[in-house]
């Protein structure tokens, strides 16, 4: 059985699809999207040695060696252009997401849709999507085992949509943002009285001008924010 997140990414995986997974680890994902029907075949990404071992016995043990490969590498570089439609990578932070997407912009040729589930950082994987023309075309928020994480749903622009994007859609999420549910509303809580706390601590003892410029910014976040949660 998968977690739920990992659920909620294969849920919007298009059937039929040709799938990357990139920092597959053990493999679950593919493996899980192969038996229920949403993919015709993948490609397991992995960096490090121990989590490429356990893909490949993952993928062995489900007897999909056929149909799932397993390929050591950083990112993108273990898919060709045009070679998959679909690519997920979940389970990391978002800027190491970014510098996934941003390292193998030319493998992402043909690629239709991205399902890109961050732990951290969402709002630099939204601004990267922004600035490369990949539009958002859904977003989940959702609480497991005390821990919320985002799922963030992209598909290739036409480049013809003159985007404005507000600063709170970009931190929070458009779709997230719209919907204000109960995983949503408990993480934003939880930022802003982690922001508090360092508002706090700068008060205390930070007189530099640095300090006082980052002080001055959380609260405008903190601000930003509050108000959307009213
Ligand atoms: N995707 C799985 C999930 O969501 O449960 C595994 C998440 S695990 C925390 C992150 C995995 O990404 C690790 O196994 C790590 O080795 C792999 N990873 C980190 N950077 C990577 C990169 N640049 N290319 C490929 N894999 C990477």
């Amino acid at each position: 059985k998968l977690s739920k997140r990992l659920e909620t990414v294969v849920s919007f995986i298009p059937k039929q699809s040709k799938l990357a997974d990139i920092g597959s680890d053990h493999a679950y994902l593919p493996c899980y999207a192969y038996l229920n029907g949403y993919i015709t075949m993948a490609v397991a990404g992995e960096i490090t040695d121990g989590p490429l071992r356990s893909a490949r016995e993952q993928v062995k043990k489900t007897g999909l060696e056929h149909v799932i490969s397993v390929r050591k590498g950083d990112g993108l570089e273990v898919i060709q252009p045009n070679e998959v439609d679909c690519i997920t990578i979940a389970g990391m932070g978002g800027t190491l997401i970014k510098n996934i997407l941003d390292k193998g912009k030319e493998k992402l040729v043909g690629v239709k849709r991205l399902i890109l589930q961050p732990n951290v950082g969402a709002h630099v994987v939204r601004q990267w999507l922004i600035d490369h023309d990949w539009e958002l075309i859904a977003e989940r928020i959702l609480e497991e085992d005390g821990k919320i994480y985002e799922v963030l749903v992209a598909e290739k622009g036409d480049g013809k949509k003159p985007y404005v994007h507000l600063e709170a859609e970009v931190l929070l999420g458009p779709f997230l943002l719209k919907e204000q549910n109960e995983a949503f509303r408990k993480k934003w809580r939880q930022e802003i009285a982690q922001w508090r706390k360092i508002v706090h601590e700068l008060s205390k003892k930070a007189t530099t001008d640095e300090a006082l410029a980052k002080r001055k910014e959380l609260e405008r976040k903190i601000q930003l924010v509050e108000g959307i949660l009213e």
